[in-house]
């Protein structure tokens, strides 16, 4: 068949198209686990299991785990009172939360991701040190949230820019730590702390951020991708902070345009007309399944040739909740 035309099911000539699939993609270990976990706890336990806030940013996640019996809420207080259990979301808690649900008696679940917890940790650290914390990270994002609810109010102050490294005003420089997000632009973040470091030399902190190694690797992984594709499509939600930093990376190291696609179905396929090369990645919460819809989705349209670009493997894996290691009752 070599030299015929290939056409699409439209009676359309199918013009050649290379996707480049960056690897690492996709789920991280702290995804992975917190789905286990409302899975596992709809199998232990059975229907309903209440998850405060969305468990991992990806709206075909929720979607499927709520058609199993889960119900999303956004706070303890549009849960009634029940044996059932409630599960909290990957992205962490403020103290505030188990704290009211115990006041309630309820039967709860922490799904944090470890390297979130070890971030909480880090900012409880420096606060019984007696230091000023900044956060580097987005306003409003629920792991900000989060970490910030750790410590009195007060007690964490915002960066979200340089601009904002370099207004700051300290209380005492000499008495100073950081912390940051773990799902934020790896490159924005050195940049923010060069700020702070010139400004405070005697800051603490991590060795360089707390950015976890699923954001970095899958931050290189689409840099490497990225100058050879006329499009990058990051497969996630807009909600999704890593997925949202993985297309401005993929623009920043030299891709045209790149977007963020939850599903095939969102396509616009105006984005991609007389295009020879597609990068595809996807963010840590969103599943392999949806990658796999928007392959097929451009092969009904294009000669494609997928070309799997590695730049890390991962095999790391958290433990579960204790309550949920052992077998679902028979
Ligand atoms: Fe944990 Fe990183 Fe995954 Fe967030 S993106 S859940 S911090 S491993």
């Amino acid at each position: 068949m070599t030299g015929m035309p290939i056409f699409n099911g439209h009676g359309a000539e199918r013009p050649p198209l290379t996707i480049y699939l960056a690897a690492p993609r996709g789920f991280c270990a702290g995804v992975d686990r917190a789905i286990q976990i409302v899975e596992l706890a709809l199998a232990k336990f059975g229907a309903p299991v209440y998850v405060r806030h969305e468990i991992v940013h990806n709206r075909y996640v929720v979607e499927g785990l709520t058609a199993k019996g889960a119900i999303f809420v956004e706070e303890l207080d549009e849960i009634p009172d029940t044996g059932a259990p409630v599960i909290f979301s990957a992205h962490g808690v403020p103290k505030a939360v188990p704290a009211a649900a115990s006041l309630r008696r309820m039967f709860y679940l922490d799904a944090t991701c470890p390297l979130v917890s070890k971030v909480h940790v880090e900012a409880e650290r420096h606060y019984e040190q007696g230091r000023e914390i900044l956060l580097i990270g987005h306003a409003g994002h629920p792991e900000v949230v989060g970490t910030t609810g750790q410590l009195p109010e007060g007690s964490v102050h915002l960066i979200e820019t340089a601009e904002d490294a370099a207004r700051f005003s300290p209380r005492n420089p000499e008495r100073l730590a950081y912390i940051t997000q773990t799902t934020l632009s790896v490159d924005d973040t050195k940049d923010i702390v060069t700020v702070l470091r010139q400004r405070f030399p005697a800051m603490v902190g991590p060795h360089k951020d707390d950015i976890c190694y699923a954001t970095t690797n899958r931050q290189d992984a689409v840099k490497k991708i990225a100058p050879a594709c006329e499009r990058v499509i990051v497969v996630g939600s807009p909600n999704s902070s890593n997925s949202l930093r993985l297309v401005e990376v993929a623009e920043r190291a030299g891709c045209p345009r790149a977007m963020l696609v939850g599903r095939a179905s969102d396509i616009d396929w105006n984005a991609f007309t007389n295009i020879r090369s597609l990068g595809i990645t996807a963010g840590a919460s969103a599943p392999e399944i949806l990658v796999d819809e928007i392959i097929d989705a451009f092969k009904v349209r294009f000669d494609a040739k997928v070309e799997i670009v590695t730049t890390a493997s991962e095999d790391i894996a958290f433990k579960l909740p204790r309550e949920l290691r052992e077998a679902p009752a028979a």
